[in-house]
């Protein structure tokens, strides 16, 4: 049989530590593409998996694949991600510690698949019972009910998660998935108002449309024809043939049952209402002040969202502020009023989407009485993005990848160094690049770019986009990472608009434009609208607009500092546990299978890191593997260990490479290991054993 190794020159390496020339960029691409051509998605650096979109249906997810992987020692087997599924829940069961699996990778690279696919595994193949076959179940049918409500088409995919979401499976001593908990974060809320062109809004308006019966359609006031809300039609493409709505939402419903909701038609109101609102039109009066024209909308919004109509009618064309302890009522104009109601809107939906979230976590809860012994986390969270033009979403989306790529090199050279510590083996030093630089110019108290976005939205009077510019500029104008128009010099200034800043992350330069960051920050709801919803009878708005927020005097925090705050809890559970990496990658911007686009994966190469990741991972040693696992592979290659070694596994290798005549500055003899530096000596033991 050809083995996995010989077989190199057609199918690449399993590993890329296995790469003669590990820092050439070009010899790690071309082993993606011919494993890639080979329908090999899987590769590895070391212990992280790489994973390349087939966009194809592969053979490899099957029950007996499962099995296959089951308990079997990594490096037996061809790299899947069942082996990290695997791996990280038998370190939880035998070593008891926390485990989590950190999925990274741009949009449409199969971060959410592999997220699936992954709890399948473990469907499958945890023990089970009854109550455990319900937490199963919930588990799984909780990603129907939050990609309905958070996922969208996007240019990039027909499914993307528009919510990053950190998941957590509770095991009990069994090793039985008993519970689970979800954290989302930062809703890309600006969709349910706008969609750029060839985009969609969240599927749940779509499937609501498409596949609700006509009575409950009926009692939300809603028409089937997508067409005819506001909110639903900036894309210009409703209806997508990639996509079934009317099936999703079959499944969607039969998921909401699962995860015991009886709420639903509260629920289902709140969606109907955000295209009602969608709908609302003003006109000017004589003065300028905006007035309600469509009455309609009014009172089903009304009836939907269980509040007074005529309240919300005059709250969405006025805005009112408490100064001084008065309250100061004044009319808006149209664009003001405009700027309201889709407030109003993404408020409903980010809130409502928050408290769905809440509502899976407590059918997930783990409720027996014995303690729980372990937790492996799952996080699926959106990969670096630079796009044309970038904004406040994407400053946060590589804000948050700055501080994974940090803890991820933190992480993995603490545990090379712990191996060799424990191996008994000599730590040589790496050079790498720490990111840390990049994430304290973003997040540092006062001088941080988060603080000084702050200060500019607390600054009452003439604070603008430009003026938090002009403040950024001052405060941080010598750092290395950071520049603008004015900073630059001659040469790079033409390169960057005047209400642009650049900052150079470790994936590369991304140019940000300042329009729009105080308000996405603030994200300001008017107080009259606020206080119409807390009178809701709906019981789920009711939930989501707490009276609290309207007698609170302290300022609520913004969103990058919510985000901040919510990573930095992320960053604590992560570092909690015993991490594994999978690194998603897409080969193609078109969606197709068996295309392989070299620019783009090259790309990607650079945003995920791997050739940093796999300098660290090969700094000392190429290869290592336990004794037993080394001499019940090569043993046949020596008189003396063949067929069989009585001694020490350790003795035993000691001989082989000895007889197979290792230079001592090939390879070091660690405590359980044999650790071998580079691979062409592997190779030759290889192919030594493909010849005999
Ligand atoms: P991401 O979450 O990274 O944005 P998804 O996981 O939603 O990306 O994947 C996008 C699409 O790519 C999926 O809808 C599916 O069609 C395809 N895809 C992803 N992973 C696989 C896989 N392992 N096998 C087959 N198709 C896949
Ligand atoms: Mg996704």
């Amino acid at each position: 049989m050809e083995s996995a190794l010989t077989a190199r020159d057609r199918v690449g390496v399993q590993d890329f530590v296995l790469l003669e020339n590990f820092t050439s960029e070009a010899a790690f691409i071309e082993n993606l593409r011919k494993r890639f051509k080979e329908n090999l998605i899987y590769t590895y650096i070391g212990s992280v998996l790489v994973s390349v979109n087939p966009y194809k249906e592969l053979e490899i997810y099957t029950k007996q694949n499962m099995e296959r992987y089951r308990g079997v020692s990594f490096y037996e087997v061809s790299p899947h991600l069942y082996a990290i599924a695997d791996n990280s829940y038998r370190s939880l069961r035998t070593e008891r510690k926390d485990q989590c699996i950190l999925i990274s990778g741009e949009s449409g690279a199969g971060k959410t698949e592999a997220t699936k696919k992954i709890l399948q595994y473990y469907a499958v193949t945890c023990p089970a019972s009854q109550q455990v076959e319900t937490v199963k179940d919930r588990l799984l049918q909780s990603n129907p009910v939050l990609e309905a409500f958070g996922n969208a088409k996007t240019l990039r995919n027909d499914n993307s998660s528009r919510f990053g979401k950190y998941m957590d499976v509770q095991f009990d001593y069994r090793g039985a998935p008993v519970g689970g908990h979800i954290l989302n974060y930062l809703l890309e809320k600006s969709r349910v108002v706008h969609q750029n062109h060839g985009e969609r809004n969240f599927h749940i308006f779509y499937q609501l449309l498409e596949g609700g019966e006509e009575d409950l359609l009926r009692r939300l006031g809603l028409e089937k024809n997508p067409q005819q809300y506001h909110y639903l039609v900036k894309g210009h493409c409703a209806r997508v043939s990639s996509i079934n709505d009317k099936n999703e939402w079959k499944i969607m419903r039969r998921a909401l049952s699962v995860i015991s909701f009886n709420d639903s038609e509260d629920l289902l109101s709140i969606v109907a209402s955000v295209l009602h609102l969608g709908n609302v039109q003003f006109a000017a009066d004589e003065q300028g002040n905006a007035q309600v024209t469509t009455e309609n909308q009014i009172k089903y919004l009304a009836r939907l969202l269980a509040v007074d109509g005529s309240v919300l009618r005059d709250a969405l064309i006025h805005k009112k502020i408490i100064a001084k302890g008065e309250e100061l009522v004044s009319p808006l104009n149209l664009e003001q009023a405009a700027y309201a109601r889709d407030a109003l809107a993404k408020a409903i939906y980010g809130r409502t989407f928050s408290w769905l979230v809440n509502k899976v976590n407590k059918s997930l809860a783990y409720k027996a009485s014995d303690p729980l012994t372990t937790v492996l986390g799952l996080l699926d969270i959106y990969g670096f993005e630079v796009f044309q033009h970038n904004s406040f979403e994407q400053f946060c989306i590589n804000y948050c990848n700055e501080k994974l790529q940090q803890l991820f090199i933190e992480l993995t050279l603490k545990s090379e160094q712990e191996e060799y510590e424990s191996e008994g083996i000599a730590w040589e030093p790496v050079q790498y690049f720490n990111n840390k630089i990049i994430c304290d110019l973003v997040e540092e108290k006062f001088k941080g770019i988060i603080s000084i976005l702050d200060e500019e939205c607390l600054r009452p009077g003439d604070a603008t986009d430009m003026t938090f510019l002009e403040k950024l500029e001052e405060t941080v104008k010598n750092h290395p990472h950071f520049l603008t128009h004015k900073l630059a010099d001659q040469k790079t200034r033409k390169s960057l608009g005047r209400e642009e800043f650049r900052l150079s992350h470790y994936a590369g330069d991304v140019t940000y434009s300042v329009a729009g960051f105080l308000d996405k920050n603030n994200d300001l709801l008017f107080r009259n609208l606020k206080e119409t919803m807390c009178n809701s009878e709906n019981p789920i708005i009711n939930q989501c607009f707490d009276r609290t927020e309207l007698t609170d005097k302290k300022r609520p925090e913004t969103a990058a500092t919510q985000f901040k705050n919510s990573l930095s809890k992320l960053m604590e559970i992560l570092m909690s546990k015993e991490p594994s990496y999978i690194r998603c990658m897409k080969p193609n911007d078109a969606k197709q299978a068996d295309r392989f686009d070299e620019v783009l994966i090259r790309h990607q190469v650079k945003y995920l890191g791997l050739m940093e990741n796999l300098r660290v991972r090969r700094a000392g040693f190429a290869y290592r593997r336990k004794y037993e696992v080394f001499l019940q592979r090569y043993k046949s290659l020596c008189p003396e260990t063949w067929p069989t070694w009585d001694g020490r596994p350790y003795d035993g290798v000691a001989v082989l490479v000895k007889h197979l005549g290792y230079k001592p500055e090939e390879y070091k003899m660690g405590r359980t290991k044999i650790f071998i530096r580079f691979p062409k000596t592997l190779f030759a033991t290889e192919d030594a054993l493909e010849v005999r």
